[in-house]
C-alpha cells in the first residue's frame, strides 16, 4: 500500500443502517484509480439494505456497497493501457485465476472469487459506491467517450442476461419464455432478442413490470395467475422451446417444466430460496434440461458492446437517479418494486 486517496464511501453496516461516510482508501502501484461516476443499484444491495445479509452472506463488518458502476480513469499503472480520464465501465468480478475451474476459463464459478460489494468472504471486498474506488487493471474494460453512463452502467446486469442466453444455447427462431419481469428478467428479454429469438413471452404479476417487458421486446407479457392463458401454454405437452426463470418465487419455478416443449431446456437465474418443490417426473418423460446461470465471465465485455453499440438500450429500466448524497432515499426508491426497476446514484 503505498498510495492513499480521501474518499466519500456508501457504507451498510446492517440492516438499516446506512451512510455516506468519510475513508481514507489506501492501494498499490500496481492498481487502478477510478472516478466513479454512477453506479445501478441491484438486488443484492437492497438486500443488504433491508436485511444485513444478501443470500448465505452475512454483514460482519462495515461493507461499501454496490458493483454495477462506470467512471473514469483518475490513475493507472504504467503499460495498464489506460489512461487518465478514459471512461471505463468495471468488471466487479475477481476470480482467483489459477485454481481448476478458472484456468477452465470458468472463472464466475471460481470458489475463491472476491465479487465486489459482496460479504461473502470476510474481511468483505467493497464494492464501488465511493466518489472514488482502486480496482485492477484488468476490470477496467474502456468504452467510448461519447457513450451515455447511464447506460454504460447497465453492463454488469446484461451480463448477467448474455451469460444466461448462452446457457439457453442457440435462440435463433426459438420460442421463449422469461418468468419475472425485473430489471434482469427484461435484460434477458433484450438479450434474447438480440440474439434472434422468434417470439418472447413474458411474466410478471406486476402490471408495470409487464409494461416494461414490452418495451425492453417482449412479444406479449402476461399475468401469470391469468389460468385462460397459461393452460394453452401446457397444451401438447408445453409451448416453449426455452425457459428463462428470472423471478426466483416457488410457484413460477414450479411451472416452468409445464410449459416447456419435450426436449427444451429451462435456464434458471432467479435466486430465491436454497431449496423448492420442482416436478421432476414431467422433466424427466419429456427429457427436459435444467440448466443454472450464475454471474458471468467474458460477457461482461460483451454487454459493454452491446451498450455502447445500441444493440441493447436498456433505459425503459432506468426509474429514477439520486446523488450519492440522497443514498437513503435511493435505496428506499430501488427497494420498492412497485415505484422502480433500476435506480442509480450518481458520484460528484
Ligand atoms: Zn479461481
Amino acid at each position: 500500500m503505498n498510495q492513499s486517496k480521501e474518499i466519500i464511501a456508501s457504507v451498510v453496516s446492517a440492516a438499516h443502517e446506512v451512510r455516506n461516510e468519510q475513508r481514507t482508501l489506501e492501494y498499490s502501484d500496481q492498481q487502478v484509480l477510478v472516478k466513479v461516476e454512477r453506479g445501478g443499484i441491484c438486488g443484492s444491495d437492497i438486500h443488504y439494505f433491508q436485511h444485513g445479509r444478501a443470500g448465505m452472506s452475512v454483514l460482519k463488518q462495515p461493507m461499501i456497497i454496490g458493483h454495477e458502476f462506470v467512471g473514469r480513469i483518475a490513475g493507472a499503472p504504467a503499460g495498464s493501457g489506460l489512461r487518465v480520464g478514459q471512461a471505463v465501465a468495471v468488471n466487479p468480478s475477481q476470480p482467483c485465476n489459477h485454481c481448476q475451474l478458472c484456468l477452465e476459463g470458468k472463472q464466475n464459478l471460481c470458489r475463491e472469487m472476491r465479487f465486489m460489494g459482496s460479504a461473502q468472504f470476510f474481511p468483505h471486498v467493497n464494492g464501488g459506491f465511493a466518489n472514488y474506488v482502486a480496482v485492477n487493471a484488468f476490470q477496467c474494460v474502456p468504452y467510448a467517450d461519447d457513450a451515455d453512463a447511464r447506460v454504460i452502467a447497465f453492463a454488469e446486469p446484461l451480463a448477467v442476461a448474455i451469460h444466461a442466453i448462452r446457457q439457453a444455447g442457440d435462440l435463433v427462431g426459438k420460442k421463449v419464455l422469461v418468468t419475472g419481469s425485473g430489471p434482469i428478467g427484461c435484460l434477458v428479454i433484450a438479450a434474447a432478442l438480440a440474439a434472434g429469438a422468434a417470439e418472447i413471452v413474458a411474466t410478471d404479476m406486476s402490471e408495470r413490470c409487464r409494461k416494461l417487458a414490452q418495451q425492453m421486446g417482449a412479444t406479449a407479457a402476461v399475468d401469470p395467475t391469468d389460468q385462460q392463458i397459461t393452460a394453452k401454454w401446457q397444451e401438447n405437452g408445453g409451448y416453449f422451446d426455452i425457459c428463462f426463470e428470472a423471478s426466483g418465487a416457488a410457484a413460477a419455478i414450479a411451472s416452468t417444466v409445464g410449459f416447456t416443449r419435450p426436449k427444451g431446456r429451462i435456464v434458471q437465474l432467479g435466486m430465491g430460496a436454497a431449496s423448492t418443490e420442482f416436478p421432476l417426473g414431467p422433466l424427466l418423460v419429456k427429457e427436459i434440461e435444467l440448466a443454472g446461470s450464475f454471474r458471468f465471465i467474458h460477457e461482461f465485455e460483451t454487454a459493454v458492446r452491446w451498450l455502447e453499440s445500441g444493440r441493447i438500450n436498456p433505459l425503459p429500466l432506468l426509474s429514477a437517479e439520486f446523488p450519492q448524497q440522497q443514498l437513503v432515499e435511493a435505496l428506499e426508491t430501488a427497494s420498492d418494486k412497485n415505484l422502480a426497476a433500476k435506480v442509480q446514484l450518481v458520484f460528484a
